[in-house]
């Protein structure tokens, strides 16, 4: 049995059945109702709605990463650190469309996702994630790096050398 694999189509990007696939699966929703604080649908048409929904699922996967990054501020409300502590939300997030006139606009959450086709905030909730996740931890290497840690450490590891033998975690054998 001879087994192929096919390098033929973009393998980075979409192929063209996949961007189908993704537009006669995620099209576009009702806006968000009148009563819409932000009032978003004097904001949009419907037909650009439309728009922005076809060239979004006209993007492959990494490109709609960006899309979202330009389009969803994340803000920070208070420290991730304390609201980890508190198990509460340490961020806010504000989501924007664009006009037709290339103006930034925000947007209720309903509005953003319906225009985007999506019923649920999943992708929203994985994008933020990645992202959220990535930063703090680069925060933390580097505000450890740039502060007590390395001097620490070397105290430490000379406290320690003549015994590196017993492992870091074990305990004594007879106890
Ligand atoms: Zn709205």
């Amino acid at each position: 049995m001879v087994i192929s694999f096919s390098f033929s189509g973009n393998v980075a990007g979409q192929s063209p059945q996949r961007q189908a696939y993704n537009k006669g699966k995620y099209r576009l929703l009702p806006p968000c109702p009148v009563t819409c604080r932000k009032a978003c649908h004097k904001m949009f048409t419907q037909d650009h709605r439309e728009i922005i929904n076809d060239n979004y699922w006209c993007l492959s996967f990494g490109e709609r990463r960006i899309w979202l990054d330009g389009h969803i501020l994340i803000k920070p409300v208070i420290a991730r650190a304390q609201a980890a502590l508190d198990h509460m939300r340490s961020h806010t997030l504000i989501y924007h469309l664009t006009k037709e006139d290339g103006s930034k606009i925000t947007v209720c959450k309903k509005m953003f996702l319906h225009t985007l086709g999506l019923k649920t905030d999943g992708t929203v909730t994985e994008f933020v994630k990645s992202k959220l996740g990535n930063t703090s931890s680069l925060t933390e290497t580097s505000d450890k790096r740039g502060k007590a840690e390395p001097r620490n450490k070397s105290d430490w590891e000379k406290i320690r050398a003549p015994y590196q033998w017993i492992p870091p975690t074990s305990k004594p054998l007879h106890s």
